[in-house]
């Protein structure tokens, strides 16, 4: 792709350069929204309660869609190239089939939080961006023509303009962890009944593990809960060996509890318009979550550039909303196609060995929707 020619910098006409603009949260959609609005020539102040940008969180995937909002914005991520998914039986190890992701362009990666969280702030700080620690914030700062909420999963900002919600507990638990061990650089989806975990590469020897077990007992959500990991290992002893020697080698992880949130019913009003998490928080089996929030910001940006602070917002709203609700729906779809047990189970390995061999790139075009997007355009 010529990223180039895409840019903002080359095309811009600077229309946001008299707008001055707050972003509550400095994750990765905060972090992306305020890149672009400084790209667009606003004046940007980003207000993150946290007392850095530490390094927190394991690994994300970016996907070509993802990659290509980041690239208008000049930041190319500094992850590992995915070259493939494997999808395993996870009781006996054996890989049903192979998919190809090295045609992607730009390409899908694999990388830590912390890596891209640091790039962002390295450009929005080049930028001329503002950035406001230890601001914890529960109202749209004053003195601003627009506050974008950006303050995630548990996002105040969305009350304001929703009123309180009530998630769920899909029955379904987490853990994540990152291991040293030299992989592949493909990811890998180890299948058991009721129960899958994916395994990629971080680069320098690091492998990511997330370990998805469908249980009856509740589990908080949030990334920040540690967990013993013989509680991991236990949970997946009748893994295949190969499995099981990985999980063995876990000695720090985290648990969170799956939840599901409705999407924000309101996504903007009166001078505040939220993105990311803050709006529409998703089930992770899709690998969308960063992706979308970085979407959402150039998208939330480009509105108000082309149409105004008032009507740009709006704008924004309408246009992502049906594609976030898919991409949603996708991702909670596709935990149940993990977790078949019984002949189900067989069936769907059977069937997606045959797709495997006589028509690979049928199974990953069904993501053409997803991957293909082109938030520039
Ligand atoms: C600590 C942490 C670790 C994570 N680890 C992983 C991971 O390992 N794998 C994965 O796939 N995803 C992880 N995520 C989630 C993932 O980054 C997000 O789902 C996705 O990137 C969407 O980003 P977001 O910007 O909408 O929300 P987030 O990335 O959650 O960012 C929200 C930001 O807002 C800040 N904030 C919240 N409330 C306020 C407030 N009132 N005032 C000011 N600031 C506020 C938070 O401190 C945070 O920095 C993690 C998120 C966090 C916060």
């Amino acid at each position: 792709m010529n990223v180039a020619k895409k840019s903002i910098a080359t095309t811009s006409h600077h229309k946001l350069s008299m707008a001055s603009i707050a972003v509550v949260g400095g994750g990765i959609g905060g972090l992306t929204a305020a890149l672009a609005y400084a790209k667009f020539g606003a004046n940007v102040t980003v207000f993150e309660q946290a007392p850095a940008l530490t390094e927190v969180g394991a690994g994300l995937q970016i996907t070509p869609n993802g990659a290509r909002a980041l690239a208008a914005l000049d930041v190319v991520p500094n992850g590992i190239i995915a070259q493939a998914v494997v999808p395993k039986d996870g009781l006996s190890g054996r890989p049903i089939t192979r998919f190809d992701l090295s045609q992607n362009d730009p390409p899908y990666q694999f990388i830590h939080r912390a890596t891209l969280l640091d790039q962002l702030a390295t450009a929005c700080h080049n930028a001329g961006v503002t950035l406001r620690l230890n601001s914890r914030i529960s109202s749209p700062p004053k003195g601003f023509d627009l506050c974008v909420g950006a303050d995630g999963i548990n996002s105040t900002l969305r009350s304001l303009i929703n009123g309180p919600e009530t998630p769920f507990f899909t029955g379904q638990t987490a853990w994540r962890a990152i291991i040293e061990h030299d992989a592949k650089n493909q990811a890998t989806i180890w299948m058991l009944p009721g129960a899958h975990v994916v395994t990629y590469p971080l680069g320098e020897g690091r492998l990511n593990i997330v370990a998805v077990q469908e249980r009856s007992e509740w589990a908080k959500e949030g990334w920040m809960h540690q967990d013993d990991p013989a509680n991991l290992q236990s949970a997946f002893s009748n893994a295949s060996d190969d499995l099981k020697s990985l999980l063995t080698k876990v000695t720090t992880t985290h648990l969170w509890g799956l939840f599901r949130h409705p999407i924000a019913q309101n996504w903007q009003s009166d001078g505040l318009a939220l993105l990311g998490d803050a709006a529409h928080p998703t089930l992770p089996f899709l690998a969308q979550g960063a992706n979308l929030a970085i979407e959402d910001a150039y998208v939330l940006a480009r509105c108000c550039h082309d149409n105004g602070l008032l009507d740009g917002p709006k704008h924004y709203e309408g246009l992502r909303k049906p594609r976030v609700a898919k991409a949603i729906k996708a991702a909670n779809a596709n935990a149940k196609n993990y977790h078949l047990r019984g002949p189900q189970r067989s069936l769907s390995f059977a069937a997606l060995q045959l797709i495997g061999k006589v028509a690979p790139s049928a199974f990953i075009s069904r993501l053409d929707w997803l991957y293909d997007y082109d938030v520039t355009r």
